[in-house]
C-alpha cells in the first residue's frame, strides 16, 4: 500500500538511516581485531567510519579500494547535464583517515575464505578476523555485441562514465535521439533511469532542439519507483519527447554503430546510446574463477545474507552489504539498492561485528530506510521513501516464508516540486557527511 508522508516526517526518516540500539563497548585487553572492508563506496565507507566511531582501538579496519577517491552515482545525472560540476559528488577518505581507518589503495583480486586473507592487485595480502565486501555492482553483457561501455557509456558508476555520457549528450542536435535502457529488476536506484530520462529531456528542451526526442526502452513491464511522478512526466512534463517502450529485452548492442536490437523493435545510428546493462555482485575474485570470487550467489547474481550481521551463512565473518547484498524480503517489497540503504546496512553491520567480538548476540531490534531524490525538471524534484522492519516476511499470496526485513512504509512525493529539489540537496549532502566524514 502506498502511503504519502509529509515533508517533515520524510526529511526525519532521510536523516535517521537506520535506527539501532548502539551500546558502549567494553571488551577486554586483547589485540584489536582486523577488520578489512573491500569497496570504499556508500557501505564501505560507513561501515569502516562506524566500527571506528563505535569500536575505537578495539578494531584495526583496514579500507581498501582501487581509487583515491569516490565518486557518488547521488546527483550523478545532474553531471551529465551540466548542473552540477564533478567535485560535488567526489568524496575522499581523508575524514576516514583521521578517525583512524587505514586506507590501501587496490583491488581485490582473491579471498581466501579458509584462511582468512584478501589478496590485492599489488601482490598484497591482508588477512581479516572479519571481512565486509562492499564492492557494488558488476555489468552483465547483452547477448551480443559489439559492446563497448568505452563507446556508448552506462554512467551507472561515476566517474569517466558520467563524463563521456555528459559529452554525448552535449554533442546532440535537432531531431536526434537518445537512446536509453532501463535494466531488468533487481538494479542499481530503482528509480534513477527514469530520472536520467526525465532530466535528459529537460536538457534537449531548454536547449531547443527541435524534435529531438528520448526513448526509454524498459526490461520491466511498468516503471520500477515512483510511478505518479514518472507517469506525469512523461505523459505531460515531456509529452512527445519521451516514448516509454516497456517489455523490451535487449537481444543485441553494438556500440560502433550505436545500434540496439529488442524484444520489442530495434533502433540504429541513434546519437547517443546509453545501454544501462542488467546487473549483479562486482566480482571480488577472477571472472574465470567459480562464481567470480564469492561463496554463494542467488540466481539473479546476488550475495543472499542474513540481515541482523549481513553475514553469509556458513561463512559468519564475512559479511556483504550495499548493492551486491540481496536481502530476505516480502515478495513484491524488495530491499532497494541505493546509497541510502547501504548506509543503513553499513551500521548494523558494523554493530553485530562489534557485538560478536564481546560476545553478545546480534541486536533483533532493527529498521532500515531508503531514500532517493529524483529530479524531474532542472528545478524541482519528486522523492521515494521506504522503510523496513525485522521480523516474518511474506511471500506473494501473503503465507509466512521466515524472516527477512519486511517493508512496512512506502511513500512517494505527493507532487513534484522546487521544495523537494532544494531538499534533494539538504538530504544528499547528510548521506555524504554520514558516510564519508
Ligand atoms: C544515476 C544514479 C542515481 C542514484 N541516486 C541515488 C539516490 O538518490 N539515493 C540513493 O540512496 N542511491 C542512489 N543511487 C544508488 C547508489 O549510488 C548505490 O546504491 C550505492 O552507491 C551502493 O553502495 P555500495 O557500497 O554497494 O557500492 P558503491 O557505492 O558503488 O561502492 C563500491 C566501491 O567498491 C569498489 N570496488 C569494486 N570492486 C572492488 C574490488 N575488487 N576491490 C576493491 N574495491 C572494489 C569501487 O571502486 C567502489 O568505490 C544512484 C545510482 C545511480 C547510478
Amino acid at each position: 500500500m502506498m502511503h504519502t508522508f509529509n515533508r517533515r516526517r520524510f526529511l526525519q526518516l532521510a536523516g535517521m538511516a537506520s535506527a539501532i540500539s548502539v551500546l558502549p563497548r567494553a571488551f577486554g585487553a586483547a589485540p584489536p581485531a582486523r577488520v578489512v572492508v573491500v569497496g570504499g563506496g556508500f557501505g564501505g565507507a560507513t561501515v569502516a567510519k562506524y566500527l571506528r566511531m563505535w569500536g575505537g582501538d578495539k578494531v584495526a579496519v583496514t579500507l581498501v579500494d582501487p581509487n583515491p577517491s569516490h565518486i557518488a552515482c547521488i546527483l550523478s545525472n545532474l553531471v551529465v547535464t551540466g548542473a552540477l560540476s564533478m567535485d560535488r559528488i567526489t568524496l575522499g577518505y581523508s575524514a576516514l583517515e583521521k578517525r583512524g581507518v587505514k586506507v590501501q589503495k587496490g583491488r581485490v583480486m582473491a579471498i581466501n575464505y579458509g584462511s582468512g586473507t584478501v589478496s590485492l592487485s599489488d601482490g598484497t595480502a591482508l588477512a581479516y578476523d572479519h571481512l565486509v565486501l562492499s564492492p557494488g555492482i558488476d555489468f552483465i553483457p547483452p547477448p551480443e555485441g559489439p559492446w563497448d561501455p568505452n563507446v556508448t557509456p552506462h554512467a551507472w558508476q561515476a566517474g569517466p562514465q558520467t563524463l563521456l555520457l555528459k559529452q554525448q549528450l552535449a554533442s546532440m542536435r535537432d531531431r536526434d535521439t537518445f537512446v536509453m535502457t532501463v535494466p531488468k529488476s533487481p538494479y542499481r536506484c530503482p528509480p534513477g533511469p527514469y530520472e536520467r530520462a526525465c532530466v535528459v529531456a529537460d536538457y534537449l528542451k531548454r536547449k531547443k532542439l527541435i524534435f529531438a526526442k528520448v526513448v526509454v526502452l524498459d526490461a520491466n513491464p511498468s516503471i520500477q519507483a515512483e510511478p505518479l511522478a514518472f507517469t506525469e512526466a512523461f505523459n505531460f512534463i515531456y509529452k512527445g519527447m519521451i516514448e516509454y517502450v516497456p517489455n523490451a529485452t535487449v537481444l543485441a548492442v553494438n556500440s560502433q554503430t550505436r545500434s540496439i536490437q529488442t524484444s520489442a523493435g530495434d533502433w540504429s545510428n541513434v546519437r547517443a546510446l546509453n545501454y544501462i546493462p542488467n546487473q549483479r555482485a562486482a566480482a571480488v575474485g577472477p571472472s574465470s574463477s567459480l562464481n567470480r570470487g564469492w561463496p554463494v550467489l542467488n540466481a539473479q547474481g546476488f550475495v543472499p545474507v542474513d540481515p541482523l550481521t549481513y553475514g553469509i551463512s556458513g561463512y559468519p565473518n564475512v559479511h556483504v552489504i550495499g548493492d551486491a547484498c540481496a536481502v530476505p524480503a516480502s515478495e513484491g517489497k524488495a530491499v532497494p539498492k541505493s546509497g541510502h540503504m547501504a548506509n543503513a546496512e553499513a551500521k548494523i553491520c558494523a554493530d553485530a561485528i562489534l557485538r560478536s567480538l564481546n560476545g553478545e548476540s546480534p541486536d533483533k531490534n532493527i529498521t532500515t530506510n531508503s531514500a532517493c531524490f529524483s529530479p524531474i525538471t532542472s528545478t524541482t524534484a519528486s522523492w521515494l521513501s521506504a522503510n523496513f522492519n525485522y521480523g516474518d516476511i511474506y511471500d506473494g499470496v501473503g503465507k509466512l516464508k521466515g524472516k527477512g526485513m519486511h517493508r512496512v512504509d512506502l511513500g512517494e512525493a505527493p507532487r513534484t516540486n522546487g521544495d523537494n529539489y532544494q531538499d534533494m540537496f539538504t538530504w544528499a549532502e547528510g548521506l555524504f557527511a554520514d558516510s564519508f566524514a
